[in-house]
């Protein structure tokens, strides 16, 4: 067996420049470059002739470079254009602004090129390659090539050949970590094949099999360390159990303005049988924006402070702090509940204070943002921490905050849901409850969308609202004026506002301004006083302020389609019918999907859904979020039925043997501690 850790520079053909290169391509050692794959293939084993080349298609030709020449438009912009022929026709190649590469062709060579045909019969800034004297039978021709994602001044055919180089050289070498009957049971390729074929594939259906086994091998890898979390936390019975029935429980049920809709109690069912149980709690809420989770959260504080805990509700912006803080007191009310607030830019005096009531237990429930991370925070006894939309906080904040208590209860709530069956995937480790239901009396949000040149209707259609004593949010990307930026800033758009509308009071929130004038303004914004809130994304999560009956979006293509959502889901809280109004000009195909997708539909699964889909699973869940190492092959969305099987043959071995103890799974134990954080495989299970 070789050595795979070696550096890149071993190989063959590799010297320093081009290491440099191959680096930045994130590629150090040899294994590195195995598994760099490539981002096509081309079948030049069924390369069309010129005169085939389909107009609206991607084609991939070959040719000889017949004359070259470039020219300066009158705006300036540099065209290079080569004109390549075959004995059936005559074809351009066009690259803009690229006058660099000129120098990179000369008459009679012969290339390959890859991109989309356009009706006058030029390709624009196609993939190209020369291959001028490359045989057929060789690496580059007369079969599948792979085409991989390179910087500038590697050339796929360098790299090819190095590619094969090492391929040839160290396939043999790579240690398979999949137990051999789970390989047989499943009809998966041996790895070093797999390795061989997705680089030089023999034939697309061995393409087929040689991505499978390599998506098989990165999903079953997560379904382990994924298994090992969920069996570590079913055996770990350290928690602290609960009493769920009590005088304080109970007066706050009474106390209560409202009755929990079905939905709620049934989590709560699920959440006081996590509680009493000696089992740390370690769930997961789902529930649509408007849904009432936070009044479950609450509940749960509660019960933890019933049975002398103390709670901690941790929250990603002060404003939303703030607002739970209120909430709290409202509903806590004559119980005898200390809540604390602890947020950024306290005072130091009032901060000490505030922290010692923490550290003695004067403090039942702190609520606060990432000011409750802080070193310097200390809990008397820490029972049940509350993250309230966690897919806005990393891992690390997470385990920190589970760091302040012993074997504490966690629940863990977003407003970004996605389907159950993934969520089980995504987030394996966590128990999972879901809020389908809002409370009654909610009127549907109206959602319209204007283009720029209308704008000023929207601003009317607000603005008669707020005569009625509705109240509106204006919401703007950017805060202030930035240069080359075509954006309406929200404090220009503050003062624009207030001079078009003289008779109504309008008021500015970012997050520049210190948390006491923020807390100023939703104060006002809150008790009706100011009638107009211009605003930028601070407002996004959790704000819930019932007579806001109009949003209006400004730029909305330049929001993200949950942000979208989320900002939407601040309206349509109260009795009255809202309206959302989309503004901007749509310039994309991906913006055009975005708006869509709003005007469709409310439904926040869909909208999650169809993120998923525009974004890619890659940004959408932000591998920082979920803890799990970054998918580099496999899709969870395409590639589900792998990931199905691939879960439940990692559930199995995990099953039976629970430390991968056995000799036939050491090697998958080392790489499970090279791939993971093994602390977080048992120690530290959050998120
Ligand atoms: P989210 O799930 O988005 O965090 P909130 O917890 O902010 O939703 O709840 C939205 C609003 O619904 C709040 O004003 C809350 O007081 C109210 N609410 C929650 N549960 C109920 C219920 N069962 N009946 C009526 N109103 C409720
Ligand atoms: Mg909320």
């Amino acid at each position: 067996m070789k050595d795979l850790k070696i550096s890149a520079r071993f190989v063959k053909g590799v010297g320093p420049m081009r290491l440099k290169l191959l680096n930045r391509l994130g590629i150090e050692t040899v294994e590195d470059m195995l598994y760099y794959l490539p981002r096509r293939y081309e079948d030049r084993s069924r390369i069309k002739k010129v005169s085939e080349a389909e107009p609206g298609r991607f084609e991939t030709i070959k040719a000889k470079v017949l004359a070259i020449g470039d020219r300066t438009t009158r705006k300036g912009m540099n065209i290079f254009q080569i004109a390549v022929g075959d004995s059936s026709g005559v074809i351009n190649a066009v690259w803009f602004n690229q006058p660099f590469m000129k120098d990179r062709f000369k008459i009679g060579d012969e290339l390959i090129l890859y991109g989309k045909v356009e009706e006058t019969l030029q390709i624009n800034n196609p993939d190209y390659e020369i291959v001028t004297g490359a045989k057929e039978g060789s690496i580059h021709m007369g079969r599948i090539v792979p085409i991989y994602t390179l910087t500038e001044n590697l050339s796929q055919r360098w790299f090819r050949e190095i590619m094969k180089f090492v391929v040839d050289e160290y396939a043999d070498s790579v240690v398979d970590i999949l137990p051999y009957d789970v390989r047989l049971r499943n009809d998966l390729m041996l790895l070093k094949g797999a390795i061989q074929n997705i680089h030089f594939p023999v034939s697309e259906i061995v393409l087929k099999k040689a991505r499978r086994r390599l998506v098989f091998d990165e999903f079953f890898l997560m379904q382990i360390g994924i298994a090992m979390k969920r069996s570590f936390i079913k055996f770990d019975l350290s928690g602290h159990p609960h009493k769920i029935e009590g005088d304080l429980i109970k007066r706050f049920r009474e106390g209560l303005p409202f009755k929990f809709t079905p939905s709620q109690e049934r989590v709560i069912k699920e959440i006081e049988q996590d509680m009493s149980s000696p089992r740390p709690m370690n769930r997961l809420l789902q529930g649509e924006v408007g849904s009432g989770k936070t009044i479950v959260a609450i509940y749960a504080l509660v019960l933890t402070v019933q049975n002398g805990y103390q709670g901690a509700l941790m929250v990603p912006t002060e404003i939303l702090a703030e607002q739970h803080y209120r909430n709290m007191g409202r509903l806590l009310k004559g119980l005898g509940i200390k809540v604390v607030l602890l947020s950024g830019d306290l005072k130091k005096i009032e901060q000490e204070r505030r922290r010692r009531m923490i550290q003695t237990g004067e403090a039942d429930i702190v609520v606060g943002t990432h000011a409750l991370i802080q070193e310097k925070v200390v809990f008397k006894n820490l029972g049940l921490i509350v993250i309230d939309e966690q897919h806005k906080f990393g891992v690390m904040q997470r385990a920190i905050l589970k760091s302040k208590a012993i074997n504490p209860d966690i629940l863990v709530m977003t407003a970004t849901p996605i389907p159950r069956t993934l969520a089980l995937t995504v987030y394996g480790d966590l128990d999972i409850s879901i809020i389908d239901e809002l409370p009654p009396g909610r009127m549907d949000v109206k959602t319209i969308y204007f283009s720029e040149k209308d704008r000023f209707k929207a601003y009317n259609l607000a603005a008669e609202q707020a005569r009625m004593s509705r109240q509106i949010y204006v919401v703007y990307p950017v805060i202030d004026e930035t240069k080359n930026s075509e954006l309406r800033p929200a404090i220009r758009m503050q003062k624009e506002l207030a001079e078009l509308f003289p008779d109504l009071k309008v008021g500015l929130l970012h997050g520049r301004m210190k948390s006491r004038e923020k807390e100023k303004i939703m104060g006002d914004f809150k008790d009706g006083i100011i009638d107009i809130l211009v605003s930028t994304i601070v407002i996004e999560v959790g704000i819930d302020i019932p007579n806001a009956s109009t949003m209006i979006i400004e730029h909305a293509d330049r929001f993200g389609l949950s942000q979208l959502h989320q900002l939407r889901g601040r309206i349509g809280r109260g009795a009255h019918t809202s309206y959302c109004i989309l503004i901007c000009d749509l310039k994309g195909e991906e913006a055009k999907r975005r708006i869509d997708a709003m005007l469709k539909t409310q439904d926040g699964f869909k909208i999650a859904e169809e993120d998923l889909e525009i974004r890619g699973p890659g940004e959408f869940f932000g591998t920082r979020q979920h803890g799990l190492p970054e998918l580099k092959i496999g899709n969870i969305i395409a590639d589900r039925d792998i990931m199905e099987i691939a879960k439940k043959e990692a559930f199995d071995l995990i099953h039976n043997d629970r430390f991968l103890r056995k000799t036939e799974h050491s090697l998958l134990r080392e790489r499970l501690k090279e791939k993971f954080d093994i602390e977080s495989l048992g120690l530290s299970s959050v998120g």
